[in-house]
């Protein structure tokens, strides 16, 4: 019986992740976290009997710690198997004119530091499924703007973005080090780019569609291994350099 969480599900990739789970035969129990439930309309609209939709707000500790309890009785004794850290915010800025600190801060705080505070909040759950099952996973929707060594290929028009990518850099940290401290509990962490996609973060203008990029990850997700554990893919399954 597996569960899967997927944080920032009400649109967008978070929405295509959720859609997708719920069409898997495999995965029994599907949690979809919105920081609003009430407008949380697309998601409500899927009404499946697997479905599980509850508030998070990555900006908020005690949103996630109460999600972690709401969490713990709706998988029970199972734990859960699979954490997506899809939420996220993204903002422009140019180095050489006046920066609005908040921006920056809350892209740090949603993109980096609220997986990080997730995973410790739901440290049980995974340990508990690990024990029993061999591994859970935690996968965390990152970019290929977090990618230090390929920071001179991003394209002109996306070098607006640097608090973003710095944002993205962190978490990839974060992957690492979940990778290397949890191992002995068998807790994995993989990081991936979803590519460039049609969302209202990404924009109509992205080459690919919320299909286009979620059915692959999905995929590539419920399928990722101890070789996978602390690695940083595209959606594609192709690996990309820190
Ligand atoms: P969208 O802007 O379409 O959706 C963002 C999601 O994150 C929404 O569900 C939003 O909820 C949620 N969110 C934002 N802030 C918070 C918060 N404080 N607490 C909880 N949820 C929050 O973005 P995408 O779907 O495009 O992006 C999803 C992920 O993919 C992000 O991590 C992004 O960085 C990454 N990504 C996207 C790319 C793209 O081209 N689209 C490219 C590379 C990476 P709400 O509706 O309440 O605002």
């Amino acid at each position: 019986m597996t569960s899967v969480l997927v944080t920032g599900a009400n649109r967008g990739i978070g929405f295509g992740l959720t859609r997708h789970l719920l069409a898997d035969p495999s995965v029994a129990i599907v949690i979809a976290t919105a920081r609003n439930v009430d407008t949380a309309t697309d998601l409500k609209a899927l009404s499946s009997p697997n479905l599980h939709i509850i508030q998070l707000d990555a900006a908020s500790e005690d949103s996630i710690a109460n999600a972690a309890k709401k969490v713990a009785e709706i998988v029970g004794e199972n734990g859960l198997d699979f954490l997506i850290n899809n939420a996220g915010v993204a903002y422009t800025m140019k180095l050489n004119e006046p920066i609005a600190m908040a921006k920056l801060n809350e892209q740090l705080q949603v993109n980096a530091i609220a997986p990080l505070i997730i995973a410790n909040k739901f440290y049980p759950l995974l340990k508990k499924t690990a024990a029993m099952k061999g591994s859970a996973q935690i996968a965390i929707i990152s970019s290929t703007g977090g990618s230090i060594e390929t920071a001179p290929m991003v394209p002109k028009d996306l070098q607006l973005y640097t608090g973003y990518f710095m944002s993205k850099a962190a978490v990839n940290m974060l992957t690492r080090r979940i990778s290397i401290e949890w191992k002995e509990d068998h807790i994995r962490a993989t990081c991936f780019c979803p590519g460039w996609v049609q969302t209202d973060m990404g924009s109509q203008r992205a080459q690919l569609t919320v299909d286009d990029s979620t059915i692959p990850l999905i995929k590539l997700i419920l399928s990722l291994t101890e070789d996978h554990n602390g690695k940083y893919y595209r959606y594609n399954g192709e690996t990309i350099p820190w």
